[in-house]
């Protein structure tokens, strides 16, 4: 059931102290959907004291769980109703931002590679609006960028209007406004914050009429001094799909990129992620997991919960062997991407014979030989040279240069760009842990 989960989440998350007093709430199963999650409490002080302290975290965890942004009813039971003759029905209006806790700059590690960015997000947290608007922060995956973007929500929450979302909640919040013709209150919602924070930007790529919007929002916000933070997985150079004068805005304040961590910040972050999460752990099995395990947080964060549910279940110490095996399974799991498996997925994708991709060159054999060479330079190990080798090309460097073309025309050509996105989804999926 979901609400166990959220126990569990909340377990972690709180004091044993804390935690004692949130276990007892009442989930109503039965009366629950996805959009609507109900708690009942017994009595009134209990259920406001909730609703005070934690109906966040809990909104913030059922969402976690779901992926959707679910009304949380706090219900008192009916005999308690019934005494109190009231209607304590209390319905919380799912705030501008779910923030996830725990992404503080507290436990947020720094190093080299994330010092720069660290030290805007704070500068920026501690004093927002005129120092460095827009602050663009970019970074490869499960590098930090959220992390970063809530802690600087998480300082201001109490005391400023804070907007995070990503930017596809961002352009779904602006759909929803258009269909019940209700642009004003979107209008205000965001042209009135003291924070816009908005994850992800790149994601909106291609959108215009919603950047048309947002432009004007961006330049009300710069103007009245508001800050506007975005996070991207590239830099503003590289996004493909947005108007000039967009970019340029964005390059307006300041930008920082956080880099690959190297060898000393990863096992710094390990050990903070043990001190957290109280698990037990070597310095040498600490520095065999950053040595072994590629540079995405997310991932390590996923190696060690797995090794300490292991250890937990198991009953046993975390040793090196148990390490070693846990992460060979998991490379086993995940194996490479080749150049014959890219192949073979964009010919069945395209409803074609993967041989026709070598040669025959009508329209279509040539859109799928560009998808073809924009994945394996994205995805797969293999060379340029074998890539040219296998689609009958000259030599590598035409593969270079139809890159550079292929990045350009999905600038504009949709079809291109989307087709893409669907193929390479399918093998990322899957690949989190090489
Ligand atoms: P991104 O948004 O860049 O893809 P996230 O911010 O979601 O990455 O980070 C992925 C995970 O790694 C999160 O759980 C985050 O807390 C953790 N993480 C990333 N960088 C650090 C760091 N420097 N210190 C502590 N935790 C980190
Ligand atoms: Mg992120």
């Amino acid at each position: 059931m979901i609400w166990d989960k959220i126990i569990l989440e909340l377990k972690r998350d709180l004091s044993p102290e804390e935690f004692s007093k949130v276990k007892n709430i009442n989930y109503d199963e039965a009366n629950s959907n996805p959009n609507k999650q109900i708690l009942k409490f017994n009595n009134i002080f209990m259920l406001n004291w909730i609703k005070r302290n934690y109906l966040e975290k809990i909104a913030f965890y059922f969402e976690k769980e779901t992926n959707l942004k679910p009304k949380i009813e706090l219900i008192l039971n009916k005999t308690e109703k019934k005494e109190s003759n009231k209607n304590y029905q209390i319905t919380q209006k799912i705030k501008n931002a779910i923030l996830n806790p725990s992404y503080s700059f507290e436990n947020f590690v720094v190093g080299e590679s994330n010092k720069f960015a660290y030290q805007i997000a704070l500068k920026i947290a501690q004093n927002p609006g005129t120092l460095y608007n827009p602050f663009f922060l970019s970074g490869g995956t499960g590098l930090g960028k959220t992390h970063l973007l809530n802690a600087i929500g998480n300082l201001n929450l109490n005391k400023k209007n804070v907007i995070l979302v990503t930017s596809e909640e961002f352009l779904n919040d602006f759909i929803n406004h258009l269909m019940q013709k209700n642009m004003q209150s979107f209008k205000e919602k965001y042209r009135n914050c003291d924070f816009l924070l908005i994850d992800d930007i790149q994601l909106i790529g291609g959108k215009e009429k919603f950047q048309e919007e947002f432009f004007h929002t961006f330049n009300i916000l710069k103007e009245n001094n508001r800050q506007i933070v975005l996070t991207s997985d590239k830099p503003v150079k590289e996004l493909v799909g947005f108007e000039e004068r967009l970019k340029s805005r964005f390059e307006n304040g300041i930008v920082a990129q956080i880099k690959e961590p190297e060898l000393e910040t990863k096992i710094a972050i390990i050990k903070k992620k043990c001190q957290i999460d109280l698990i037990q752990m070597s310095d040498e099995i600490i520095e065999y997991i950053a040595l072994n395990i590629n540079n995405n947080i997310r991932t390590i964060e996923g190696i060690l919960t797995t090794i300490n549910s292991f250890s937990m279940i198991m009953n046993q110490e975390i040793t090196l062997n148990l390490v070693e095996n846990t992460i060979k399974n998991y490379k086993n799991d995940t194996k490479k991407i080749t150049l014959d498996d890219i192949i073979k997925a964009v010919a069945n994708n395209l409803n074609i014979k993967p041989s026709d991709i070598k040669t025959k060159k009508t329209r279509d054999i040539l859109f799928a030989r560009k998808i073809v060479i924009f994945l394996s330079k994205n995805l797969a190990q293999n060379s340029t040279l074998e890539l040219a080798k296998y689609l009958n090309l000259k030599n590598h460097s035409s593969i270079s240069k139809s890159i550079k073309k292929i990045q350009e025309e999905m600038q504009n050509n949709k079809e291109l760009k989307n087709k893409i996105e669907e193929i390479k989804n399918k093998f990322t999926t899957n690949s989190q842990f090489n």
